[in-house]
This record gives structure tokens, C-alpha cells and sequence, in this order.
């Protein structure tokens, strides 16, 4: 460790760096895996500080989020029978479901997750992320770094989106995920 922090100190002083490659000594280029789908070094984090939303058992970790890119990968794990905000945003989401299996929301399609199924969320398109009730669903979901705040739907987005009586069904958490 103190080899390659000197390394560094070194090569700051024979060639020129900019001022954002400064701050990026706290990189870590390794991260092992750890049991349960934790890694070395991310904090398990709460999955929101915005106490309006609904949702419920999700824990969230960021995986890479860095000055230098442009994206955030994070890991989010949906306990059995749990759910995320009902939400949509101008930033889009690239999710791949990492284990487990339940069923999504997007727009107004519900479909059925199994593992290693790939999802993307359009811009300002509904979604919510449902477990099965049987076991976790982890799933990785790319961002842009920079992004809007979530919106979440008003009465008359609500009643919109349950005229269809499979999505009521879905945002009630019945029969889907069984
Ligand atoms: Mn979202």
C-alpha cells in the first residue's frame, strides 16, 4: 500500500495532472465480493432519504460512482414481498436482475423478472420493482451521474395508471409475485 501510494506522489510530480485526476486517490481498482451480495468497501445504504415515497425493505449500495464517469452502477435488493417507489424521471434506468425473481412495472406493461433478465425504463415512464414473496430480488441499475429528481404520481396519474385493472392488481401486490 505505502509502494503504491509513493508511486503516486511520484508520478504527480514528473508530469501534469489535471485538477479532477487530484481527487481520485481514493479509488479502489478491486473491490472483492463478499457472501450475500456485498462487496468489500460500499456501505450498505438506506434506499431513500425521501420520506414521501412508498416502498418498502430495500437496501441500496453503490458500486461505481466516480468523478471521472459519466454513470452510477448500484445494486439495490428488494426483500421477499418488498417493493419500490411507484416513480418515473427524465433519467433512465439499465437494470439487470442479479437474483431472484418478482415483477416490474413499466409504463403501463407488468413484466415477469427472472434472473439475468435485462430492463430498461424509458424517460418520465413509470416503474416499480416488486419481490417475489418467496426470496430477495437484487438487481444492478445503471444511471447518469447527474440526474432529476423522482416524481411521484398524483391522484389523478394514479387513477390513470389502475383504469387498467392488471396494474391495480399489480400495485396492490396481488396476485403478482406469489
Ligand atoms: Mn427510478
Amino acid at each position: 500500500m505505502a509502494r503504491v501510494e509513493s508511486k503516486v506522489a511520484e508520478a504527480k510530480t514528473t508530469t501534469k495532472t489535471t485538477a479532477k485526476s487530484e481527487t481520485t486517490t481514493e479509488r479502489a481498482t478491486h473491490r472483492g465480493a463478499r457472501a450475500d451480495y456485498r462487496w468489500d468497501g460500499v456501505e450498505e445504504r438506506p434506499y431513500k432519504e425521501d420520506d414521501r415515497a412508498l416502498f418498502k425493505s430495500i437496501t441500496r449500495q453503490v458500486l461505481f460512482s466516480d468523478p471521472e464517469l459519466h454513470g452510477e452502477l448500484r445494486y439495490f435488493e428488494v426483500a421477499a414481498g418488498g417493493f419500490s417507489t411507484l416513480e418515473r424521471h427524465q433519467h433512465m434506468h439499465a437494470v439487470l436482475i442479479l437474483r431472484g425473481r418478482g415483477h416490474c412495472l413499466i409504463g403501463g406493461e407488468i413484466k415477469s423478472l427472472e434472473t439475468r433478465d435485462l430492463v430498461t425504463v424509458p424517460p418520465l415512464t413509470w416503474h416499480q420493482f416488486r419481490a417475489s414473496k418467496g426470496e430477495p430480488l437484487g438487481f444492478l441499475c445503471m444511471v447518469n451521474a447527474l440526474r432529476d429528481k423522482p416524481q411521484l404520481p398524483s391522484q389523478e396519474d394514479l387513477a390513470r395508471l389502475t383504469a387498467d385493472p392488471a396494474v391495480a392488481e399489480f400495485l396492490d401486490g396481488s396476485p403478482h409475485g406469489a
